[in-house]
């Protein structure tokens, strides 16, 4: 607004001083045209005075033969020259009534002065005309002889007297009149018509030479050329009063421009100056730390700066034109808004805190100024700064929070400066040592020492806050009344930027009611409290004895690692308090079975760990590995369910397998582990395992890769069967590998190669066409085989293609997608589930069937089974076994029915042996059986001729 003022009046110079520059311009025109007009009216004045001098030297010009043509053309010259310089002057210097006058006067004069001249002429011409008459007169009487000489002679005399006269040289008319009379006297003797003749014409030429000098003496004496001086001198008057007045005016403009010039220029200075102090304005409003919001005289957003859009989330665009309410939370009263569009309205500024919302609804709060701002006493604008304080806020909360804690925490805290005098202390501290605030504060901490602990104690605590910034431990202090009071204490060291100590905080824990319930708290920290035996962290101590021990008395031990099989399954089927009832019988086992010497500890879950001191010799500990898994096998009766416990066992000996804890446990589990791969129910120790599997691994994996070629590989089949009835239902395809100089090997053992090594994708297509081919000549040959089941590596599925690749195979033997049967393990749906699923799931849509084989080994959860995209639950071999034992109640198998069937899945009892166990299955309604007990695995031929 103030620049608008500025703009006006300064356009209002501008244009005054294109005016003035107008002005000038126009009146040096005017001066020049002055200038001009002068010169031209001189000039005329000047060349009508020459004509009047040409006129006057004519008049004087008698009896000579003059240029009348001449004399004419210089009266028109000076009639135009008159009638130009009349207009100009009368153009120029109308209401001059004198030079008008003046003018008139030239002009009257002028017409006489023709006038004259005219008469002049005509007198001329007679003159000369009488002149001739009397020269001829004269010619006549000389040669007359009637005429005397005497006559004669006067005659002569007369016209020389005559023609003297005529050209002025001082002969008096009287003279020439007496010569006349002498002439008339003659005459009248002697009559004579010449004599006569030329009297009277001498009469009338000296009358008209008297009449000539008249009129040329009259045209002399006319004033004109008077008249014209003092034109002229008017003029050039009136032309130095004009140029003067002229002069004047154009200085004035003159100086008037050069003043308006001086003040747009210090115009244009201030303007620079505002406009410099408007962008600085603007920047520090755009760059401020604070948030700048105006609005318009109707609260519409205006402008926001780059710290509101920020802080809002809102960009510029989004809220121009826009009420800020749009920040509004709703969530404080009401009244505040009031107050504030009250004092605003009212034209004084607001101040408080807002809480407001941003664009994504987060709140924020704000100490915001709002006030009016006015122009020339009217309301333009409201201008909003607000800072953004809820850091502040938050920080305040916390700290009030911390101040609360600090009052109403338990623990004695006190806050110590740089020197270690207390600066503050909390109610706790004052309880628990008696003393009153004002009785520590700028205290050495060391009255509270109790002289227990020596000063090294003390110098090793501050050696380590110094270096570490923080102590943690045990110190025994006393009270106000001298009592012992054992404190855990954690000291920290509070630090400036500059790294600087300024302050010690102490926290301190009263131990007193602690250290009587140490023994307790001790057990619970080394005591598994389900099983009571010791837990890992006792375990972990005591091996680290145990290798002192050892390493020092040169003697052997054995670290066991107990993982009992398929433990999982009985928390998942029948609940964790069974478990837990298992868990505690096999513990009390394991203690039962062991010395007292030896360690036994819970290692976590189902998993136990042993440490065997001082043994002489690897079958000894062998030994004692047979014994633990032999005890566990015994039937464990919990609520009426019994149990048939089987465990793998890892060992590691001490110093052949290691000679830290971490790789003597590292390698029992890894033993363990290779128990469990070898069928379980097993032990394994660390070396032995290790170099002999290597070693086979190695002659299996390169004879692996010759053996398709070799025609080595062929597929049998065993039979799935109905178990109600007996009758044949399908096959699983299972793979054969007889080689030259390995024998017979088992898919147990090479699958895992070819699976390491890769072969496995080409052996699984050979193994899925070669099944493919086999099912169709067997149902050829007349066997009622609903589908074939072919076991599919989970190392296949990662191939991509397989699907389409095995439909086309399913494609070429003329079959249904139905009738194949993928087995997949357990394990296969651990690793990597989401895609796998995915992966049946597009199996499945094509129409093949699914099963989980050997279920129940792995350590998938039963919740788990309903979201699988399956057919089939094929329960694990050994679960079958169990059924054997007669006083096992088998609740496990039963429960994997019930819970398969109400999934709608169909179920596969594996590896049937004896007539118990398909007997047991039968009652339990478990459909399909497979097992040496309805048959082996067959050749096809073998198997169409045993079923047809
Ligand atoms: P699996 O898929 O669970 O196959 C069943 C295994 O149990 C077969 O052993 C079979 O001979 C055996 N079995 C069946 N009934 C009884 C019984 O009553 N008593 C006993 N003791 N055993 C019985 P096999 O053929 O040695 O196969 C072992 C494993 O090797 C299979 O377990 C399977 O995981 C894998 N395997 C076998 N053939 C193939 C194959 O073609 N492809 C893939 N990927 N793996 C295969
Ligand atoms: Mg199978
Ligand atoms: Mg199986």
């Amino acid at each position: 607004m103030k620049t608008l003022r500025h703009i006006d009046f300064i356009s209002i110079l501008l244009v005054l001083f294109v005016f003035l520059l107008l002005f000038i311009f126009y009146s040096m025109y005017k001066i020049q045209e002055g200038v001009e007009n002068y010169h031209n009216n001189h000039d005329r004045i000047v060349n009508m005075q020459l004509l009047n001098k040409g006129f006057d030297d004519f008049a004087s010009s008698q009896n000579e033969l003059v240029n009348y043509y001449q004399i004419n053309q210089d009266i028109e010259k000076f009639r135009s020259l008159f009638i130009k310089l009349q207009e100009t002057v009368k153009a120029h210097h109308p209401e001059e009534d004198a030079l008008l006058t003046q003018l008139e006067w030239i002009r009257k004069l002028f017409e006489e002065k023709v006038n004259d001249l005219e008469y002049y002429k005509s007198l001329n011409s007679s003159l000369l005309s009488g002149y001739h008459f009397l020269f001829d007169l004269q010619r006549s009487i000389s040669e007359s002889k009637d005429i005397s000489a005497n006559t004669k002679s006067i005659v002569n005399e007369t016209l020389f007297l005559l023609f003297q006269y005529s050209r002025g040289n001082y002969i008096e008319r009287e003279y020439v009149e007496n010569k006349l009379d002498d002439i008339h006297h003659v005459m009248r003797k002697n009559k004579n018509l010449l004599i006569e003749n030329f009297y009277k014409q001498s009469k009338v030429s000296l009358d008209t030479i008297s009449s000539f000098r008249q009129i040329s003496n009259t045209i002399k004496e006319s004033t004109i050329d008077k008249h014209l001086h003092s034109l002229k001198l008017y003029l050039h008057n009136r032309y130095d009063y004009y140029i003067l007045g002229q002069q004047l005016i154009a200085t004035f403009f003159f100086i008037a421009t050069i003043v308006i010039s001086i003040i747009l220029f210090f115009l244009y200075l201030r303007s620079n100056k505002n406009q410099k102090e408007l962008r600085a304005f603007n920047y520090a409003i755009q760059h401020s730390d604070n948030s700048v919001m105006m609005t318009d005289s109707d609260k519409n957003i205006v402008f926001v700066n780059e710290v509101f859009e920020k802080t809002t989330g809102y960009t510029e665009e989004e809220v121009l034109g826009k009420n800020p309410r749009i920040l509004k939370s709703n969530l404080q009263d009401e009244r505040i808004y009031k107050e504030m569009y009250k004092k605003l309205e009212r034209g004084e500024s607001w101040e408080g805190e807002l809480i407001n919302r941003r664009k994504d609804g987060s709140l924020f709060y704000e100490r915001a100024s709002i006030m009016p701002v006015f122009l020339n006493k009217k309301l333009i604008n409201y201008l909003a700064i607000k800072l953004d304080i809820t850091k502040y806020i938050e920080q305040n909360n916390i700290l009030r929070q911390a101040a609360s804690v600090f009052e109403n925490t338990e623990e004695a805290i006190i806050i110590a400066d740089a020197n270690a005098n207390v600066v503050s202390v909390n109610q706790a501290f004052t309880k628990m040592y008696g003393y009153t605030i004002d009785e520590v504060l700028g205290k050495d901490l060391s009255i509270l020492h109790s002289g227990i602990q020596d000063t090294n104690f003390y110098q090793r605590m501050w050696d380590e806050i110094d270096h570490k910034d923080v102590f943690k431990g045990k110190i025994v202090n006393t009270t106000k009344d001298g009592d012992i009071l054992p404190v855990w204490v954690t000291i920290k060291a509070v630090r400036d930027q500059s790294k600087r100590i300024v302050n010690y905080t102490a926290v301190q824990t009263d131990l007193r009611a602690i250290e009587t319930s140490e023994a307790k708290a001790d057990y619970l920290a080394y005591h598994d409290p389900l099983t009571s035996l010791y837990n890992r962290v006792s375990f972990e101590e005591f091996l680290s004895n145990a290798l002192l021990m050892a390493k020092r008395n040169k003697e052997k031990f054995a670290v066991l690692f107990i993982d009992l099989d398929r433990f999982k399954i009985i928390n998942d089927t029948l609940g964790h308090d069974i478990g837990d009832q298992v868990l505690i019988h096999v513990s009390k086992r394991l203690k039962h079975i062991l010395r007292e010497s030896d360690f036994i500890a819970r290692w976590g879950g189902d998993e136990f760990v042993v440490i065997l001191h001082d043994v002489a010799s690897e079958s000894l500990v062998a030994t004692v590995a047979r014994k633990i898994i032999d005890e566990l096998k015994a039937p464990i009766n919990v609520k009426h369910h019994s149990f048939s416990i089987t465990a793998s066992v890892g060992i590691s000996m001490y110093p052949e397998n290691g000679d830290d804890t971490k790789s003597l446990i590292k390698n029992a589990d890894s033993a363990m582990y290779s128990a469990k791969d070898s069928g379980k129910n097993n032990f394994c120790f660390y070396t032995d395992q290790l170099s002999l599997q290597t070693e086979e691994r190695l002659i299996i994996d390169t004879a692996l890769h010759n053996a398709l070629d070799n025609n080595e590989i062929t597929m049998v089949f065993q039979p799935q069967y109905s178990i109600a009835n007996r009758e044949i239902i399908s096959v699983e395809a299972l793979v054969r590998w007889e080689n030259e100089k390995l024998g017979v090997v088992s898919p147990e053992k090479f699958i895992p190669i070819a699976e390491d090594n890769g072969f496995i994708v080409e052996l699984g297509y050979f193994i899925f066409e070669e099944s493919c081919k086999r099912f169709k000549e067997m149902q050829k040959a007349g066997l009622s085989l609903q589908r074939v089941a072919i076991n599919v590596s989970s190392i296949q599925f990662r191939e991509p293609g397989l699907l389409e690749a095995l439909l086309s195979i399913v494609k070429r033997y003329e079959m249904d997608p139905s009738e194949v049967e993928i087995e997949i393990t357990e394990r296969f749906l651990m690793d990597n589930t989401e895609s796998n699923i995915k992966n049946l799931q597009s199996f499945r849509l094509e129409g093949f069937k699914v099963s989980i084989d050997d279920f129940g080994t792995g350590y998938s959860s039963m919740s788990y089974l309903k979201q699988l995209p399956i057919d089939t639950i094929k329960i694990d071999k050994s679960f079958i076994d169990d059924i054997s034992q007669k006083s096992s109640d088998n609740a496990i198998v039963k429960a994997i029915i019930v819970l398969a069937k109400t999934l709608n899945y169909s179920v596969v009892a594996e590896g049937i042996e004896t007539k118990e166990q398909e007997e047991f299955l039968r009652q339990n309604r478990c459909d399909i059986g497979q097992g040496f007990f309805f048959s082996e695995p067959l050749q096809v031929n073998e198997l169409i001729e045993k079923f047809k």
